[in-house]
């Protein structure tokens, strides 16, 4: 059956989650997951915390992978088996550039992965993978179980063209930020069983050996979260706007229809 992991879960530690990590453990195993990623939004504090306080148990037979989220100006790139938080700052106000980012994952001892790439975007900018010289991602998020709910249901099969296309490693993951997002999107390796350790992993994903499963979210898990992180954030103005937009996404094709008539008055 080989190694099932999900690797971009978000937990508390991002604005727009409220899992603490003991659950998505546990929702993990009992998922048949052999392991987990965990990559909160610009930050690792929540998972290195977990690591080094006892929350995780080491002999537990399951993989807790560090990781981090950053937000760029060429899109989200993932930072996988980071060893320490990665150091690197935008300026106020500003997205952090791409290559900061990359370069911060991989000063970590991280792979860096380009993260649901066509969810908003048209194209892979041809920098993100580019091998002559300076910092670029290892690694192309295939299958992401948010990417096809937010603008384009064909964002998974573009991804997975481009990286065969380009012969790029892939992995997958849920891009959960509710406990029933956990394993619904991920990636297996045949040949590893969950006993293996992060660098047995980290190996096999750089040389092609993951591979891609899952099923899209619901449509109210992107309003949701984004619910949720205005709760959070204080942003109390904004909460009947994504309310309205949960109410219409859980009603289907006529709550899309009417999302894209909304849309023009910026819902
Ligand atoms: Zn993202
Ligand atoms: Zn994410």
């Amino acid at each position: 059956m080989g190694l099932r992991l999900d690797l971009h879960v978000h937990s508390k530690a991002s604005f727009d989650s409220l899992l603490d990590i003991p659950t998505i453990i546990r929702v993990a195993k009992n998922r048949g997951l052999g392991g987990v990623a965990i990559t909160d939004h610009n930050t690792a504090e929540g998972v290195f915390k977990a690591l080094s306080d006892g929350t995780k148990r080491e002999d537990d037979g399951f993989l807790l992978i560090p990781g981090i989220e950053f937000s760029t100006d060429k899109g989200h790139v993932l930072g996988l088996f980071i060893e320490r938080e990665p150091e690197v700052s935008a300026e106020k106000g500003s997205l952090l550039p791409f290559e900061s980012a990359v370069r911060a994952v991989h000063d970590a001892k991280g792979i860096a992965v380009l993260a649901h790439p066509y969810q908003i975007r048209a194209v892979i900018q041809q920098e993100c993978f580019d091998g002559h010289g300076g910092d670029f991602c290892d690694a192309l998020e295939a299958f992401n179980s948010r990417a096809p709910i937010v603008r384009n249901p064909r964002a998974n099969l573009q991804a997975d063209s481009y990286a065969k296309l380009h012969r790029l490693p892939v992995t997958g993951g849920s891009d959960a930020h509710f406990a029933w997002e956990i394993g619904r999107g991920g990636c297996v390796i045949g040949d590893l069983s969950p006993s293996f350790g992060g660098a047995e992993v980290k190996e096999a994903i750089l040389e092609g050996r993951a591979v891609t499963f899952g099923r899209p979210s619901l449509r109210a898990a992107k309003p949701l979260s984004g619910l949720v992180g205005a709760m959070r954030r204080g942003q109390y103005s904004s909460i009947p706007r994504y309310a309205l937009r949960v109410a219409l996404a859980l009603l289907g094709p006529v709550g899309d229809r009417l999302e894209d008539a909304l849309r023009g008055r910026r819902l």
